[in-house]
């Protein structure tokens, strides 16, 4: 039952594609569709190696300072920002991170914009964060005011704005989180309407919803503690 913890990796990882495929077998969707983030805060390096041997290549950390020192120890994976970024980390992050799924303001954008310029290497591919649920705890664009800073955020010569992301809230069960999917994927569908040059990625769903996420049209899905197990208290 024990085995390595390569094999434990294997096996939960195994496990969460599958509920993904069966997710997208009952909504028409095809899985390759689908991309798995294995959220790795607070998971040491040395396991991030073992998860990346068992073939969990994207990895998402929501700390600049973790994510850079894990980075350096764990070659061969694609690494996203899913949490807040001050604007004064702006810099690292972009030396660090493939992907910033976490743009919640038109500032935190236009900086982003600059130094991805400064640094070179092409536009940087970015999520906007939308706070669907209107919830106070949460940062992202407010949904209602969104389509005004489109076009300013398109013109960003630096960045590549791939879709929208949103963290829900805490629900009670995973249907209870449903509403917010459907409301994500509304509105991106809405936007590009608008703007057929937004991207068509919908970051969204964690451990505890993701299967109705993808049923709700989820591109991308950030899954911590289904492939890690449960992490320490804060
Ligand atoms: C931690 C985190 C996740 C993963 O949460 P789990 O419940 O462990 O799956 C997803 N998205 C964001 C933004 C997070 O901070």
């Amino acid at each position: 039952m024990s085995g390595t913890v390569a094999e434990a990796i294997a096996d939960a990882r195994a496990r969460v594609l599958d509920r993904i495929a069966d997710a997208c077998a009952r909504a028409g969707r095809d899985p390759r569709d689908v991309t798995l983030v294995a959220v790795s805060k607070t998971v040491p390096a040395e396991r991030l190696v073992a998860a990346v041997a068992a073939g969990l290549t994207t990895l998402g950390e929501n700390r600049v300072q973790e994510a850079e020192a894990k980075a350096a120890a764990v070659p061969g994976a694609t690494w996203h920002l899913v949490g807040p970024l001050q604007s004064n980390k702006a810099r690292r992050a972009l030396e660090t991170f493939d992907v910033i799924e976490s743009v919640d303001s038109l500032e935190l954008a236009r900086r982003l914009d600059r130094i991805a310029g400064e640094l070179g290497g092409g536009p940087r591919p970015v999520l906007l964060q939308v706070n669907v649920d209107d919830d106070e705890a949460k940062a992202g664009f407010d949904p209602a005011t969104v389509e005004g800073d489109l076009t300013e955020l398109l013109a960003l010569d630096h960045l590549a704005i791939r879709g929208l992301m949103t963290v829900g809230r805490l629900a009670a069960t995973a249907d209870a989180a449903r509403p917010t999917f459907v409301a994500l994927r509304e509105l991106g569908a809405r936007l590009r309407g608008l703007r057929p040059d937004l991207g068509p990625e919908l970051s969204m769903g964690m451990s505890d919803d993701y299967p109705v996420a993808v049923e709700e049209g989820a591109t991308i899905v950030r899954v911590g503690r289904a492939l890690f197990g449960d992490r320490p208290p804060a």
